[in-house]
């Protein structure tokens, strides 16, 4: 009896600690305050939400309504929120803010806007044009809001969360915020932007804009990266809602991840996300907002405007060019149908070598080469597909 009694009680006390020593990584886990972890799954289900379950972000006043709103649930957790209502065309248009502030306030405090906007062109899903910034930004809020719950030390810099409308339709939402904002413009110290930021390919590219509008970013960019091919543009200006900071003397930085076939189509759907990437990029940015914690308020710095230097086209190809391409020539990372370049078999992968007597070397020797044409010239086009080269004429 007493051997079966000491039988059964070393079983228990087995039991006890395989139970033990299994849930104890659960029990006794302590969260990385320095850094929360990204959760993939929520990025991809808000991608979803903003992109298959709200009504299309256009069109409709009470559409943009409802996904704002949902936005602003999601942020309401983080912090004060409010919206700034403005009007275009006689429409309600709401650009939703979201303030939280780690640090007890005092005069001289920091402030960086975290921003994205969440219309999207056309009524079309726009997962990557973008839900994914949208996505990025509502993650980044609650992974800062985490660690400085948890953090003794609380950040210097405090921040604002802002969701613009009206991106598609010129920059609208960005503009009349930098305009009309709803704190000290002074107390701004830069401006993250993210548009477009789910499409990141096998290669690792992350294109960053506004490199130049601080002294700090280069360094900063290039000692947090271990990941990403950056592709950096030092200009301020862009076609995103960055600009309308850079314009009102502040240090911008845009992610993108790049231009590809569906921007503005149908076919920009949650499927075709890198959510992965999308992970990647939201680490970076938060650990690049850590690390120029400590910096104060960064200086800025006017760029060269990239745009006033291009050439005037009086023609186009049809063809959505690969910015993020860093090889020679040109490479065409779509074509749109009835264009001098569909109708010459121009395809997507094509890298453009030779237009007219130009030599393509890069985008700016391209737009050069395009800006000579004229409405129903014809052309001699050298492509390389693969490992060929092949010659055809475009017909502009
Ligand atoms: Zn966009």
């Amino acid at each position: 009896m007493k051997t079966l009694l000491r039988i059964l009680l070393g079983l228990c006390l087995l039991v006890v600690t395989v139970w033990f020593l299994v849930t104890q990584p659960i029990f006794f886990k302590t969260p990385k305050s320095d850094s929360p972890e990204v959760d993939a799954a929520t990025l991809e289900s808000h991608v979803r939400t903003l992109s298959e379950v709200l009504p299309k972000r256009i069109g409709k006043e009470s559409n943009l309504e409802i996904t704002s709103k949902w936005i602003e649930e999601q942020l309401v957790p983080y912090g004060k929120s409010y919206r700034q209502s403005y009007k275009v065309n006689d429409k309600n248009f709401h650009n939703i803010l979201i303030n939280f502030e780690p640090m007890v306030k005092h005069p001289s405090e920091d402030i960086i806007i975290v921003g994205a906007h969440y219309d999207t062109a056309h009524g079309y899903p726009g997962a990557d044009d973008n839900a994914s910034g949208v996505a990025v930004l509502l993650n980044l809020a609650s992974r800062l809001k985490i660690k400085n719950d948890q953090a003794e030390v609380k950040d210097k810099n405090n921040y604002l969360f802002l969701s613009f409308s009206g991106e598609e339709m010129g920059l609208l939402g960005s503009n009349y915020f930098s305009k009309n904002p709803t704190i000290d413009a002074e107390s701004i110290n830069y401006m993250i932007n993210m548009d477009m930021v789910g499409r990141m390919k096998v290669d690792s590219t992350l294109a960053v804009y506004g490199t130049g509008t601080s002294p700090m970013f280069k360094q900063t960019l290039k000692s947090n990266n271990d990941k990403f091919k950056l592709v950096e543009n030092e200009s301020g200006v862009g076609p995103s809602d960055h600009t309308s900071f850079y314009l009102i003397d502040i240090p911008v930085l845009h992610f993108f991840t790049g231009q590809h076939e569906d921007y503005h189509k149908p076919g920009d759907d949650s499927e075709k996300l890198n959510y992965e990437g999308m992970n990647l990029i939201s680490d970076y940015i938060y650990e690049i907002i850590n690390d120029l914690d400590d910096n104060g308020e960064l200086a800025f710095r006017k760029t060269k405007n990239e745009s006033e230097e291009s050439p005037r086209f009086k023609v186009g190809l049809g063809v959505v060019p690969d910015y993020l391409y860093d090889g020679k020539g040109m490479r065409i990372d779509g074509t749109r149908e009835d264009t001098p370049a569909f109708n010459a078999g121009l395809q997507k992968g094509d890298v453009v070598l030779k237009l007219g007597d130009s030599t393509i070397t890069d985008m700016m020797s391209y737009m050069r080469a395009l800006s000579v044409f004229d409405n129903g010239d014809e052309a001699d086009i050298t492509v390389k597909r693969g490992d060929k080269t092949i010659e055809a004429k475009v017909k502009f």
